[in-house]
């Protein structure tokens, strides 16, 4: 099926830009700590260990572009590496001293960025709960699409993060993909109306029970 959104080239990654196709085989996705090839690395210093025998089990998806509804630079990146100028707009000025992260961000051309290795907790769900549990950031891997909630995305985002997903479950126990806006209900309400979920759903083809209720997932 098409990706919802304006179709806009295939998925590609950062690194792939200009370098040579990967000859590494398809078991080398992963390497240690839990860092994806094809993904431009770009490290964290917002993350810490899981908790014990805490492993990644909710895909969790956020919104977010810096300043809102601009789509270009390096802010997001810089705010994630604790390099932000928080001068430099005066939106900034509410993030100041925000010690905060995801594992992955993907841009509006599909590209991949990742901040910590998904072994890692990140920094992205705040006071949240799913299914019963509290702390979504001690089980989940945070990704972010930039973008602005309550918007639509762009069909090479949809791509990009279905092909995520994918790689992600051949790693990891995922068995739930929600929002940020379903974890904390009332307190954030990212990425909103404009996403896709029931495209999502059917490209994965994973069961409805991994999608959250509300979002009417009914196959
Ligand atoms: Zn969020």
């Amino acid at each position: 099926m098409s990706p919802p959104g304006r179709p806009k080239g295939e998925y590609r990654s950062a690194q792939h830009e200009g370098a040579p196709m990967s000859t590494a085989p398809p078991h080398s996705d992963w390497s240690a700590g839990g860092w994806l090839a094809g993904a431009r690395r770009c490290d964290s210093p917002h993350r810490g260990p899981r908790p014990a025998g805490a492993q990644a089990e909710l895909a969790l998806i956020h919104s977010i572009s810096l300043p809102p509804g601009r789509y270009a630079g390096d802010a997001i990146e810089r705010l994630f590496t604790n390099r932000l100028d928080f001068d430099a707009h005066p939106y900034y000025e509410a993030l100041r001293g925000r010690e905060v992260s995801a594992h992955f961000l993907l841009r509006r051309d599909g590209a991949l960025v990742q901040f910590v290795g998904c072994d890692e907790r990140a920094w992205h769900a705040g006071p949240s709960q799913w299914q019963g549990r509290a702390n979504c950031n001690d089980f989940s891997v945070g990704i972010e699409l930039e973008g602005l909630e309550g918007l639509l995305f762009e069909a090479s985002q949809y791509r990009a993060l279905a092909a995520l997903l994918k790689v992600l479950a051949t790693a990891y126990p995922i068995r739930g993909v929600a929002g940020h806006e379903h974890v904390a209900a009332g307190r954030k309400h990212d990425p909103g109306a404009g996403f896709d979920w029931p495209w999502l759903a059917a490209e994965l083809g994973w069961p409805a029970a991994y999608f959250p209720e509300s979002v009417g997932i009914g196959y």
